[in-house]
């Protein structure tokens, strides 16, 4: 697998990530964005936003983020699909992990954002790793030609079902509810010959035993009894609203309300690894507050990175 140094690593490619990117690329440094999905981002998913300075008021999260994502591409950042699932922050180089890859950089940055949820389905912290997964593209290799169970109705979810079609015998898609008519991506996910949806439908529990996941029980929302189904692995896609920092492990400390600790340079407890945006678990979670975390974090880091006494602002061009 391959193995990429640069002097710049972002975990999240929201309005924090792109805007610190935009920041660090300009300011000359090898930046690489990583973002495991750029449709699930609480910018991504926002329909309509109408208050971000500058921009007309009936334009979408979606392609608010779009414009912010070319203009850091345009200056040079290296933009890629890939999950995170682990750091190591330990030496001076700080080492990203990736399916894809491993990414090792002089300054990092996590960015990933506040969409995530506790465990909340019975035995998912149970069995998480050993049977229960959020990352298809890591994990889906481990499931060839066995049955696995794909929890969530979002893109992320079809997305993930899909890659696991490759690799499983049968997927067993589990959504609470209908897709929309007009879905065309779960349409086609549903059209594949190995999956299986189960819509209306709650995962109610998953079982296992020492070795891992056994199975789960469903529950259909007009029928009265629940039933069981034998999967070895569960892919759960819910989304909620707690910072994602499971990647992070013990090495950076958090707040006692979840969000990582910085300081004013929104540097973390880690000498060299920064965290910007709604993983901070800032009371106002706002689109131009994550993007001004962004630009606050790229200055430091270019202070950082290039032993400057005093922080160099981006508009002098002497
Ligand atoms: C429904 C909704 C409506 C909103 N409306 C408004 C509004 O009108 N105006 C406003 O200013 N703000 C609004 N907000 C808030 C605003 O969207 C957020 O404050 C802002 O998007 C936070 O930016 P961020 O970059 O920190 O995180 P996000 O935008 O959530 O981006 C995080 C990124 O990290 C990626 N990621 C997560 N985990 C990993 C991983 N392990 N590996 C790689 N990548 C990862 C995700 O794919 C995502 O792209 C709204 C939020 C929601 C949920």
């Amino acid at each position: 697998m391959e193995t990429i140094e640069t002097d710049v690593v972002i975990v999240g490619g929201g309005p924090a990530g792109c805007s610190c990117a935009l920041y660090t690329s300009r300011a000359d440094l090898k930046t690489v964005i990583l973002d495991k999905n750029p449709a699930v981002g609480a910018l991504a998913i926002t329909h309509q936003i109408a208050n971000y300075p500058g921009v007309p008021t009936d334009i979408s999260g979606d392609e608010l983020l779009k414009l912010m994502r070319d203009q850091a591409i345009q200056y040079g950042t290296d933009y890629r699909r890939a999950q995170v699932f682990g750091i190591d922050v330990t030496g001076e180089w700080k080492t990203v992990f990736t399916p894809e890859g491993t990414f090792k950089a002089r300054a990092l940055v996590v960015a990933s954002g506040a969409m995530g949820r506790p465990a909340s389905f019975k035995g998912e912290a149970e069995f998480l790793g050993r049977g229960v997964s959020y990352c298809a593209t890591c994990d889906g290799a481990f499931y060839k030609n066995r049955e696995v169970a794909v929890v969530g109705i979002n893109k992320e979810a079809i997305e993930e079902a899909q890659v696991l079609t490759k690799f499983a015998s049968t997927v067993h898609w589990i959504t609470s509810s209908d897709p929309k008519d007009d879905d065309q991506h779960a349409k086609a996910l549903i059209s594949q010959s190995n999956v299986k949806h189960w819509s209306r439908t709650r995962l109610m529990q998953i079982q296992g035993n020492e070795a891992g996941v056994e199975g789960i029980t469903l529950k259909n929302r007009s029928q009265e009894e629940s039933q069981s189904l034998s999967v070895e692995g569960v892919f759960v896609y819910m989304s909620g609203s707690k910072p994602i920092t499971d990647f992070l492990g013990d090495q950076i400390a958090l707040k006692e309300d979840g969000g990582v600790l910085v300081d004013d340079f929104m540097s973390t407890t880690s000498e060299g690894v920064w965290a910007i945006g709604d993983i901070r678990n800032t009371p106002f979670k706002q689109a131009v507050v994550a993007a001004s975390d962004g630009c606050i974090a790229a200055m430091a880091i270019d202070r950082f990175l290039n032993s400057r006494k005093s922080i160099r602002v981006d508009w002098v061009h002497s």
